[in-house]
C-alpha cells in the first residue's frame, strides 16, 4: 500500500499533466466492449481521455436525479425511443455542427439537434430453414397468413423495439390499420411473448415456431457464439417489405448531456463519433449499419447484400410511440 503511494506521488510529479488532461465523460447503454476500440481511437487523435459509465438500466433517472451536477458529457444510447424520451425529459441540448449533420442522414438525427443516430439497425424476419418454403414470407405483413397460424414467435411488444416497429406501422398505414396488423401477428403467436430476441430464434431451433422478427445484429452475435451458433443456423434472413416500403430501420445514437461539463470536449467526441472511421470501428463491432452508405460495413452485412431500407424519418416514428403503445394494450398483445 506504502509502496504504491509512493510510486503515485513519484508519477504525479514527474508526469503532471496526466492529472489534468482533458476529458469526456460518457454515460453508455452499450456495453464497454463494444465501445472501448472506439474511444481508444478518439483518444489517440485528440488526447481526450474517455470516462466511461455503463448502465444497462436506470440512466434516464440517473442523470435526471444528478441534475445540473451530473458529470455526463455524452449519452450513448439503443432506440429511437430511448434517445427521444432523453430529449423529452429535457436532459439533452442542442448540437447544430455542419461537420456532423452531413455525416448523418436527415432520418436518423433529431430535427432540433437533441440525438444523432450512429449505427443502424434492421428489424428484420428470420424464418426456419427446415419448415418454411423459401420466398413463403417477405412482408411484415405476411406473418398474418393462415400458413403461420401458431408459428410466429416475438419478444414483448412493449418492448422499445417492437414499440418502434408498430410506430413505423402507423406512419404508413395509420392506426386502424396499424392495430389490424398487430392484431393479426398476436393471433399467430405460438406462444405469450417473451425472451429477447435471441430467444425466438432458440424458439425455432427447437421447433416452437416457425418465423420471428428479430433485430439483425443478434444473427451474428449467435453465428459468433458456440451455444448459439446452431440457432442461428436453423434460420435464414428476411428482409422484409422490399417491394414496398422497405425494411424497418432503428438507430443507436448518441447525445450531448444538457449540463455537460466538458462540453466542448463532449462536442469533439461527437464529431469523431459520426465521422467515417467512427462509425466503422462502431458498426463493425456489433455488426451494425453506419448511417451512412459511405462507410464500409462488416463483412457478415457485405455477405447479405443491399436490401432497400425503409428512409422514413425517426421523429415521425417516435411520435407515434404512445399511439403504438397504446394499440399493444388495445389487442392484448402480451396476453
Ligand atoms: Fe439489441
Amino acid at each position: 500500500m506504502f509502496k504504491r503511494s509512493v510510486y503515485l506521488i513519484i508519477f504525479m510529479v514527474v508526469s503532471p499533466s496526466i492529472f489534468c488532461s482533458e476529458s469526456v465523460n460518457v454515460y453508455s447503454y452499450r456495453k464497454p466492449q463494444l465501445i472501448s476500440p472506439l474511444f481508444s481511437a478518439f483518444t489517440e487523435k485528440t488526447g481526450i481521455e474517455v470516462n466511461s459509465i455503463f448502465a444497462k438500466k436506470g440512466m434516464l433517472e440517473r442523470i435526471k436525479n444528478e441534475g445540473k451536477n451530473s458529470p455526463a458529457d455524452v449519452i450513448l444510447t439503443v432506440d429511437i425511443g430511448r434517445l427521444a424520451d432523453l430529449k423529452n425529459a429535457d436532459l439533452t441540448q442542442q448540437v447544430s455542427i455542419a461537420e456532423i449533420n452531413e455525416n448523418i442522414p436527415k432520418n436518423f438525427r433529431d430535427k432540433e439537434g437533441h440525438w444523432f443516430g450512429l449505427t443502424s439497425r434492421a428489424r428484420i424476419i428470420v424464418a426456419s430453414k427446415k419448415r418454411v418454403p423459401k420466398d413463403s414470407i417477405n412482408t411484415y405483413e405476411s406473418l398474418l397468413e393462415d400458413q403461420f397460424k401458431g408459428k410466429v414467435c416475438t419478444r414483448s411488444g412493449k418492448h422499445p423495439y417492437m414499440i418502434a416497429l408498430t410506430a413505423s406501422m402507423i406512419a404508413h398505414s395509420g392506426k386502424e390499420k396499424a392495430e389490424q396488423w398487430l392484431s393479426g401477428l398476436k393471433n399467430n403467436l405460438a406462444r405469450k411473448p417473451q425472451g429477447n430476441d435471441r430467444a425466438q430464434v432458440k424458439a425455432i431451433h427447437e421447433g416452437l415456431c416457425d418465423a420471428a422478427i428479430i433485430n439483425h445484429y443478434y444473427m451474428a452475435m449467435m453465428l459468433s457464439d458456440p451455444e448459439q451458433k446452431k440457432w442461428a443456423e436453423s434460420v435464414y434472413v428476411i428482409f422484409p417489405n422490399q417491394d414496398g416500403r422497405g425494411t424497418h430501420m432503428n438507430v443507436s445514437g448518441v447525445a450531448l448531456a444538457k449540463y455537460a461539463p466538458n462540453k466542448k470536449n463532449g462536442l469533439a467526441l461527437l464529431k469523431f463519433l459520426s465521422s467515417n472511421i467512427g462509425q466503422e470501428l462502431y458498426s463493425k463491432k456489433n455488426s451494425e449499419y453506419p448511417v451512412s452508405e459511405k462507410v464500409n460495413r462488416s463483412s457478415l452485412l457485405e455477405s447479405w447484400g443491399e436490401f432497400k431500407q425503409d428512409n422514413s424519418d425517426l421523429n415521425k416514428i417516435a411520435g407515434h410511440r404512445k399511439a403504438a403503445l397504446m394499440i399493444t394494450d388495445a389487442v392484448g398483445y402480451n396476453f
